[in-house]
């Protein structure tokens, strides 16, 4: 596994303001560190303690996100030093992070992730859920998060044109959401979908942000994805 030319290789595709999340999790620190020396300084990890541990050992000018399903006590972990909690899918999630950030003197940026696949196991806001919550307007008394955008995976599937449907509906409801609840706004931006399979695709329906890591790292050798 050569890293540094995986991730020039995927670098020379991503089209000017597509940020590249490198999916390190499952694997060592030094193996972070390659892509750190090659430049990458955004790392996505799905699980807390892991991060955490990563966190403890790597440069601290590197962006930590985090892409794994969030658990309410584990916010407190993560609080310190995180710069984006992806896959934020309840209102008193949101707010736990604004309570913890606040604890920290911090300000954290959070994306609302939005169940856009059929399959049922992936986690997320409904999108009607979602809009149900940013309707109900308690958001907007959070002083210490950003709303920053959406995030989604699409159905693990050979059928390109299902893909395809489900990341232009991240799309369509992230662009309804800037206008009706963050107009006006800059810092709601982010299009966070694509994993190493699916990228392309996610890109070419309006993807900003790509979460890739089995083809920089390799595969993983044990299954954390959950
Ligand atoms: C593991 C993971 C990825 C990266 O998956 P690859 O197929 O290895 O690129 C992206 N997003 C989330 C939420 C993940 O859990």
């Amino acid at each position: 596994m050569d890293i540094k030319e995986n991730l020039n290789r995927i670098k020379a595709t991503l089209p000017a303001g597509v940020r590249l999340v490198a999916v390190s999790k499952t694997h060592p620190a030094d193996m972070l560190m390659e892509a750190y020396n090659a430049g990458q300084r955004i790392f996505g990890e799905n699980k807390v303690q892991e991060m955490t541990a990563k966190s403890q050992v790597l440069p601290a000018d590197i962006e930590w996100h985090f892409i794994g399903h969030v658990q309410s006590n584990k916010i407190k972990m993560m609080a310190p030093y995180v710069s984006v909690i992806q896959g934020v899918d309840t209102f008193d999630k949101l707010a736990e992070i604004d309570r913890q950030a606040a604890k920290n003197g911090r300000h954290i940026t959070c994306y609302l992730q939005l169940h856009i696949a059929s399959e049922e196991t992936k986690f997320g806001f409904s999108p009607d859920e979602c809009t149900a919550m940013l309707d109900e307007g308690k958001w907007r008394s959070l002083q210490n998060i950003t709303i920053g955008g959406v995030m989604g995976m699409a159905t693990n599937t050979d059928d390109e044109a299902q893909v395809r449907r489900e990341f232009s509906r991240l799309k369509e409801i992230f662009d309804s959401y800037k206008q009706k609840y963050f107009a006006g706004s800059a810092d709601f931006n982010t299009i966070s979908a694509g994993m190493s399979g699916d990228y392309e695709l996610a890109i070419q329906a309006g993807s900003n942000m790509v979460r890739i890591g089995s083809a920089i790292f390799g595969e993983r050798n044990y299954n954390l994805d959950k």
